[in-house]
């Protein structure tokens, strides 16, 4: 190796050092299983149930956590948190799978599980609106909201297993569990017939994997049949929430209809679980391309560590990191919003620490339905004069390209 190779090693060995550190210590708590198994034994004493139950995904969800007496139970609790949460439950239902909830470590905002699924206090400030993107006024049909030219989403259910707390659809949530009726559905597939220029459906909801088998597959096959359909993408978090969901009998049908592409997402590193891992092994085995949408998240993602410890995960998990999204300003979501430069910072601080693949697209999804703007750090950057334009390199060394 020559001096110079020299240094330039030893200097990325230095660059890297600081992320590595962090990555050993994710790797420790993550290979610490024992307070979520504590968790989980707690929770089949409370319900009675076996190991069988739990790897059902219907027991999971029909046991969905949803009063406070479980997490009395399960965590040491203060009394002014679970008056907290009964207060914001009187406003905004909340509900969570037995197996999320027992990936708990620490019932408090520092976890990334309980931030994202326990009501917080913070959900009762007034900021923000309903309906930002507009969807309810890009709704043409049935259950179809429509924002571009060539695709088209359907919105099967308002069901979820696990109620996000930072959800963009939490006005459809309500008080109840209601998957669309067979004529809205019919009207949706009918409007799709009739617009031979959309040849991408996204199926979703809620989330799309809480329907029956028979259901969605009934879905899938109306789908199928129409000749401009070139490609069916389901939106679901059950990889996350309920990774037992994902069953042999599921795969199979969603096979039978490729291509199929899932998007899901994965917030942060420790979701992704041994159960979560094995869940999108047996979708990708199957041929179904996954791709991950992450949300930045204040306090559960939103620093650089984190979602580059995520993305390099995700792809070991042959699910692509598609796309970051900006927070939007959903009532009741404000605790969770951070600045654009910030996501633009993190964002920049990806490039050249790790490869372009594990870099997915920052998105901005704008109001009224105007679909989503790419955000990236060069854009801002960049400069240039008539001959020239001047760019940064992910160091952050200044780089002249001529324009000619
Ligand atoms: S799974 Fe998706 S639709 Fe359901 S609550 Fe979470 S973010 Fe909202």
């Amino acid at each position: 190796m020559n001096a110079k190779s020299k240094l330039r090693s030893e200097e990325l060995t230095h660059l890297a050092k600081e992320f590595y550190k962090y990555k050993i210590k994710y790797l420790e708590e993550h290979s610490n299983k024992s307070i979520i198994n504590y968790n989980k034994q707690k929770l089949l004493e409370y319900f009675q149930a076996s190991e069988e139950d739990w790897r059902n995904w219907e027991w999971q969800m029909k046991n969905r956590v949803n009063t406070t007496d479980v997490l009395k139970n399960i965590f040491n609790m203060s009394v002014d948190s679970i008056a907290n949460i009964e207060k914001v439950s009187s406003v905004y239902r909340w509900s969570v799978t037995p197996y999320y909830l027992s990936q708990i470590r620490l019932a408090s905002n520092s976890d990334p599980f309980f931030l994202q699924v326990i009501p917080s206090i913070c959900e009762l400030e007034t900021w923000g609106s309903n309906d930002p993107m507009g969807e309810n006024s890009t709704n043409p049909a049935g259950a179809i909201t429509r924002r571009y030219p060539d695709r088209a989403i359907i919105n099967i259910t308002n069901s979820c297993p696990s109620y996000c707390r930072h959800c963009q659809r939490r006005r459809n949530i309500g008080t109840y569990d209601f998957d669309t009726s067979i004529s809205k559905i019919n009207d949706s597939i009918l409007y799709i017939k009739q617009h031979p220029e959309i040849r991408d459906v996204l199926v979703t909801g809620g989330d799309a994997l809480t329907l029956s088998d028979e259901a969605l597959d009934k879905i899938l096959w109306q789908l199928n049949q129409i000749p401009s359909i070139e490609i069916i993408r389901i939106g679901t978090r059950t990889p996350v929430t309920l990774p037992q969901r994902i069953t042999p009998q599921l795969v199979k049908i969603l096979e039978t209809y490729s291509p199929i592409y899932i998007n899901t997402q994965f917030n942060h590193p420790l979701e992704v679980t041994e159960e979560a891992s094995l869940a999108c092994k047996m979708l990708v085995d199957a041929g179904i391309v996954m791709g991950n949408q992450m949300v930045f998240l204040k306090n559960v993602n939103n620093n650089l560590y984190t979602v580059q410890l995520l993305n390099p995960l995700l792809l070991e998990n042959r699910i692509r990191p598609y796309y970051i999204f900006h927070p939007k300003n959903i009532i009741g979501t404000h605790h969770f919003y951070i600045s654009v430069s910030q996501g633009l910072e993190i964002v920049k601080g990806l490039r050249g620490n790790t490869s372009g693949l594990a870099i997915p697209t920052y998105v901005y999804n704008s109001e009224n339905g105007n679909g989503k703007i790419p955000l990236s750090p060069e854009c801002l950057a960049a400069e240039e004069d008539e001959e020239c334009i001047y760019i940064e390199t992910w160091e952050g060394k200044k780089i002249t390209i001529n324009k000619k």
